[in-house]
């Protein structure tokens, strides 16, 4: 048989051969090398066979940076961590240990409880592996031997593990360890240069409250010193800009027991929240949308009709009614609302789009355990919009949309890049639809030169989306808006429009929310800004600070002329020192700071920008200089 290699020449290898035989017939030192093999675009385990007519590429240890380079790796690291587990803490149960996104876990349910202080002697031991070598061995087994075997070990999740996995039960050993696992794994422990076990957590067995709770021990590992070093670096940075300690450091926000999961917003971070509404309302404005309110409440028909109580009822708010009267819910989302205030009167063809934006309080019930901050909430709000379209509008109004979203994302300095869901193996609608609805996404992915990758059948039963992610300072991505088409939810609604041909039709509800939930907007500002954050946004843009009690009065003159031109600027005239006053509007990361003292006049101001040099400047030029950064919230 042949496989084709990236230089499109063919490699003729016996049937059967596996991807570690192709990698020895180009060369020892590529068979050395390779951790995974990349088969027509997706990654495979060495060890298996490779087919007739596939395009391969290998990912070697110098690959140090490829996700699924990294992938490999640190999986093989997890299965060196359950096997220092067991040989340091006899009788431990083992559960899973996936990677994930910047490392690795691993889940046990320890005889004794173990704390953070273990987690060095385990450590070591896993650098002892390392040191002694370690390889892998793969092999299929039938259900029966792996459950057998696994009863023997006393491995209860395994046992159970392996009574329910789909497809072929393949084992990997390593030492004296097995693990039940898909794979794929390194060949050995060689390429594993630097590891870290970094914190402890409980976890649920399958995720599930009403199941055991387990130990879960994170680490992560790297092809280097260097990298691990630089990856420690970043959480060190990221730590230091946690949006939950800034905004208390900087009074933007808090969150209490008395409302889980649902900020307290303060003066300042209301200045931050109000920057996105305005940028909101105004783009909005500038591109067709119409503003709208709906109720927060609605009886359960509706949301039987829109199909949040069959898929959504668990994480809904459902209000006691008094006595004789029907239940009610808050609403998750606008969709029904939206619904309902189009069906309210008779569409023509001539009326769409319409577009209705919204930013109403919506209500999710997520779990506890699940918060975070400003990142996962409960009181959520979108910058959410419900556009109704006939089937021929959908390409120019998703192309608006990307426009639309870079526009935004670029006020913050930001570029997003999209994923791209299609068509599910269980979805409504024609083949036709599908295909065009997807074409008119990418199209309109490619018109914008936006980066995209496509997730195959990741779509919803109703229709193909565009998820919106940004990349922060630190280089983390997060998931902020989406684009979803929908051709299902007027269908449920009974919503028509008359079109050109006197007939009634069903129109296509486009779903986006491009910043996504504000509050999980501003939390990845503030710690992509590390709080300081634009002159636009910025909650004090200037703090004048009078040097003694004699220069109170300029200083107050002063503001209020800042003041009136629009700028919130404000006076510091505590007792403290001058140096104590300029420090902590440094803290604060003021973006201005004008000292007014015995030198100073209106013709001659000492200002000091945060992050660069003082200079002296007038009043007319302090302004000119705020007028230019304010242009920025909108530089049309
Ligand atoms: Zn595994
Ligand atoms: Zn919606």
């Amino acid at each position: 048989m042949k496989v084709v290699l990236p230089d499109s020449s063919e490699l003729e290898l016996p049937e059967g051969a596996s991807g570690l035989d192709a990698a020895r017939a180009i060369g020892p030192k590529l068979a050395e090398q390779a951790v995974l093999v990349s088969v027509n675009g997706s990654t495979r385990d060495l060890r298996l066979p490779l087919a007739d007519g596939e395009s391969i590429r290998f990912l070697t240890t110098r690959d140090a940076n490829d996700p699924d380079a990294l992938s490999v790796l640190r999986h093989s690291t997890a299965h060196l961590l359950a096997e220092a587990v067991m040989r340091l803490h006899p009788g431990v149960k083992i559960a899973i240990g996936p990677p994930i996104a910047d490392g690795f876990y691993y889940d046990f349910e320890f005889p004794q409880p173990i704390s953070e202080s273990d987690l060095e002697a385990i450590e070591e031991e896993i650098r002892r592996e390392i040191a002694e070598g370690r390889v892998w061995t793969r092999e299929e087994v039938e259900r029966d031997e792996a459950i057998a075997r696994f009863e023997a070990e006393s491995q209860p999740y395994k046992v159970e593990l392996a009574r329910t996995a789909e497809g072929a039960i393949t084992l990997y050993t390593q030492g004296d360890f097995t693990d039940l696992c898909r794979g794929p794994h390194l060949q050995n422990a060689e390429p594993i240069k630097a590891v870290k076990l970094t914190n402890l957590a409980g976890a649920y067995w399958r995720g599930d409250e009403h199941l055991t709770q387990l130990t879960r021990i994170y680490g992560t590992a790297f092809y280097s010193q260097a990298d691990l070093d630089a990856h420690l670096e970043r959480l060190e940075q990221a730590r230091a800009r946690d949006h939950r300690k800034l905004g208390r450091e900087l009074d933007l926000f808090h969150l209490s027991d008395h409302s889980p999961g649902s900020p307290f917003w303060h003066p300042k971070g209301m200045v931050l929240w109000n920057g996105l509404e305005d940028l909101r309302r105004r783009e909005n404005r500038r591109r067709g949308y119409q503003e709208v309110k709906t109720p927060l409440l609605y009886d359960i028909q509706t949301y039987i009709t829109s199909g949040h109580y069959e898929n959504y009822r668990e994480n809904m708010f459902f209000v006691q009614p008094h006595e004789g009267e029907e239940p009610l819910a808050l609403k998750p989302m606008n969709c029904p609302g939206h619904m309902l205030l189009f069906g309210s009167e008779l569409r023509s063809y001539r009326d769409l789009p319409i577009r209705y934006a919204e930013s109403s309080t919506l209500h999710r019930d997520e779990r506890g355990g699940t918060l975070h901050g400003l990142l996962r909430v409960k009181h959520i709000t979108q910058d959410d919009a419900h556009v109704f379209v006939t089937e021929e509008q959908i390409q120019d109004e998703i192309d608006g949309m990307i426009e639309f979203a870079s526009y935004l994302y670029d006020r913050f300095g930001v570029t997003p890049h999209a994923e791209l869901s299609t068509r599910p193996e269980k979805r409504l609608g024609t083949d036709e639809q599908w295909d065009r609805a997807e074409d008119a996404l990418e199209a309109a992915l490619k018109r914008h030169g936006l980066g995209y990758v496509i997730s195959p059948g990741e779509g919803t039963f109703y229709g193909p989306k565009i998820d919106l992610h940004m990349t922060d300072v630190l280089g983390r991505s997060w998931q902020m808006g989406t684009i979803q088409l929908d051709y299902q939810m007027p269908v449920q609604f009974g919503l028509t429009y008359m079109g050109a041909d006197n007939r009634e039709h069903s129109p296509v509800v486009i779903h986006r929310a491009l910043l996504g939930s504000l509050e999980r907007f501003l939390g990845i500002l503030i710690e992509h800004y590390g709080g300081a954050f634009p002159f636009w946004l910025a909650p004090v843009q200037a703090r004048v600070i009078p040097v003694g009690e004699g220069h109170r009065e300029a200083a107050r003159t002063l503001r209020g002329r800042l003041a009136d031109e629009g700028f919130r600027a404000e006076v510091d005239d505590r007792d403290d020192t001058l140096g104590k006053r300029i420090r902590d509007a440094e803290l604060e990361k003021v973006p201005f700071v004008v000292v007014y003292g015995d030198r100073e006049s209106d013709e001659a101001l000492a200002v000091r920008e945060h992050g660069g040099e003082q200079s002296t400047l007038s009043v007319g030029e302090l302004l000119d200089r705020f007028r230019e950064l304010a242009d920025e919230a909108d530089p049309r």
